[in-house]
């Protein structure tokens, strides 16, 4: 396994639409592997392979107890709504009040290429719909009111005005100085 650098709001590859994995194969479970090792390092809750470059349909996710990866998922039923803080690793230090359905029905592949449905609420429905919205080019942002987004953006510009790459590399969880 190893760690991927993270693609940061900027880099093309977050707006594009992620093409369909079809048969999940070795290279494919090398991805997989690699996107819980960086999501773990970066400490999220989430990660969507287009925040580290590839733009495929594959996520993974760790909320609420519960880590699965998901392949080529699609959300079957969403119902409720619900409004809570959301951050993303490819924007760190931004932050914002989404609002999405509180209960989703997902449907999705596993790293074996097995089909399944998982039902969540709460934080992991909020997951795995930020997650998808990654594949489809969609950023938390978008779901903000204009204001807010503009706001976040100007401040996002001018403490990221002198970067010279997109990328940001992951530090291993254990050499990590706080
Ligand atoms: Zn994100």
């Amino acid at each position: 396994m190893s760690l991927r650098s993270l693609h940061l709001l900027g880099s093309p590859v977050l707006r594009q639409r992620s093409a369909e994995v079809g048969e999940v194969d070795d290279e494919v479970r090398r991805l997989v592997d690699d996107m819980f090792e960086t999501m773990d390092a970066a400490r999220g809750v989430g990660l969507a392979a287009n925040q580290i470059g590839i733009a495929r349909r594959v996520a993974v996710v760790d909320a609420d107890g519960d880590r699965f990866a998901m392949i080529d998922p699609v959300i079957l039923e969403a119902e409720g709504s619900a409004t809570a803080e959301e951050g993303c690793l490819s924007i760190p230090e931004t932050y914002g009040d989404v609002t999405r359905p509180e209960r989703v029905l997902l449907e999705a592949f596993d790293r074996d290429g097995t089909r399944y449905r998982r039902e969540a609420t709460g934080l992991k429905a909020r997951a795995i719909q930020h997650e998808i919205d990654h594949l489809d080019g969609i950023l938390f942002l978008d779901h903000l009111s204009l204001m807010r987004r503009q706001m976040l953006l100007a401040k996002w510009r001018r403490e990221h005005k002198d970067d010279t790459s997109y990328l940001r590399e992951v530090q291993p969880a254990g050499e990590r100085v706080e």
